[in-house]
């Protein structure tokens, strides 16, 4: 059988790591169809339009997509292609898993991050308010919380852990202060929990404590539900204690389509060089096979990759090595197999 994918290798470091990735993935011996497409800066260059339609019907007919990190402007400009995808598609779960390969300031992290993905404060309702000749004196972001997507996000963090063997579920917000938005997310989550009592222990923490519980003792944590903000900082921090950012791949679940990506970002600083780990990208290629069905050879990757780093020493810059972009990939494609 051969799959059909659709393939963004978006910008900055995103074709090197992508290359790497997609030698990685025909390695394992699964046949896929990738359909190369562009979005982010590669397509404003080519189509004045940071996310064309035909990059978006590719993926509404194959329903599953490989993407490299996208450019976003800082401030001005476009609106982040990331978060219009994850609204174009509901791609409602934003799922992180960061476990150590290698051993350092913490040996034991085997952490999932379950971020709600399409609200909060990142539902892109905000504007100016103009004060006098100031028209940007007052900034207004509102964060949209619906008791329908709570209710959906933490049901998908605990359905995960059961289907993934994992035994706790925390559900993390700031109803302390957040009494609407955070105050219904917390809520929500008690209810849903009660539904799992006996089959999943859960336990809710205010984010600051959880923030500061994740660098004195991550090895508490199991899974992690919680909004889409507090997600996207937690899960860098996450990455931070399992060796950084090119080692964390997250997958974008909606009902319909899903997108895997890393983590990180495009990296203007390393493109181009051959310094860039591609390992979180693979990791995502990984999490896409899981996804498709091939849990075999998702499990062949990951172990080449864990075998590439720990065992064999081929690391890149960031993980203290000198390996290149490239060398790191020839190791790992070599051990696919
Ligand atoms: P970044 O993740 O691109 O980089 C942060 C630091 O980590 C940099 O020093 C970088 O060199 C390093 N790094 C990141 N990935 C690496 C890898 N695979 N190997 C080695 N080192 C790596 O974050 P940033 O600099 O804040 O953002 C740059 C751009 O990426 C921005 O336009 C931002 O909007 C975008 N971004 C995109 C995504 C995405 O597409 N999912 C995610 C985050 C940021």
């Amino acid at each position: 059988m051969t799959y059909d994918v659709t393939l963004i290798p978006g910008d900055g470091i995103g074709p090197e790591i992508t290359e790497q990735t997609v030698r990685a993935v025909d390695a394992t011996g699964v046949s896929i169809s990738w359909d190369t497409q562009i979005a982010g800066m590669a397509a404003v260059t080519a189509h004045q339009d940071p996310l064309p339609e035909i990059t978006l019907e590719s993926i509404r007919t194959r329903r599953v997509a490989l993407k490299g990190p996208l450019t976003t402007p800082v401030g001005d400009g476009y609106r982040s292609v990331n978060v219009a995808l994850r609204q174009e598609f509901e791609l409602y779960a934003n799922v992180r898993p960061a476990a150590t390969i290698l051993p350092g300031r913490y040996n034991d992290v085997d952490i999932v991050l379950v971020r709600e993905n399409v609200e909060g404060l990142y539902s892109g309702v905000e504007h100016f308010i103009k004060v006098g000749d100031d028209h940007r004196a007052v900034g207004v972001s509102q964060a949209i919380v619906t008791r329908l997507a709570c209710e959906r996000i933490v049901r998908y963090a605990f359905e995960y852990a059961i289907r993934y063997g994992r035994k706790k579920v925390a559900i993390v917000h700031k109803a302390n202060i957040l009494k609407m938005a955070s105050g219904l997310f917390l809520e929500a989550g008690r209810a849903v929990a009660k539904e799992y009592e006996g089959r999943v222990a859960s336990y809710d923490l205010i984010v600051d404590n959880c923030a500061m519980q994740l660098v004195l003792k991550p090895e508490q944590f199991d899974v992690i539900v919680t909004t889409n903000l507090f997600g996207d900082i937690l899960s860098d921090e996450i990455s931070g204690l399992v060796g950084g950012l090119g080692l964390t791949p997250g997958g974008n679940i909606g009902t319909g389509c899903a997108v895997f990506e890393a983590v990180h970002g495009s990296a203007p600083d390393i493109a181009g060089q051959g310094l860039a780990n591609p390992s979180a990208q693979m990791l995502a290629a990984a999490m896409m096979l899981d996804h498709l069905g091939e849990l075999d050879a998702a499990a062949r990757l990951r172990r080449a990759i864990v075998m590439t780093i720990r065992d064999a020493g081929v690391r890149t810059r960031d993980l203290g090595g000198s390996a290149s972009t490239r060398e790191f990939g020839d190791a790992v494609a070599a051990r696919v197999g």
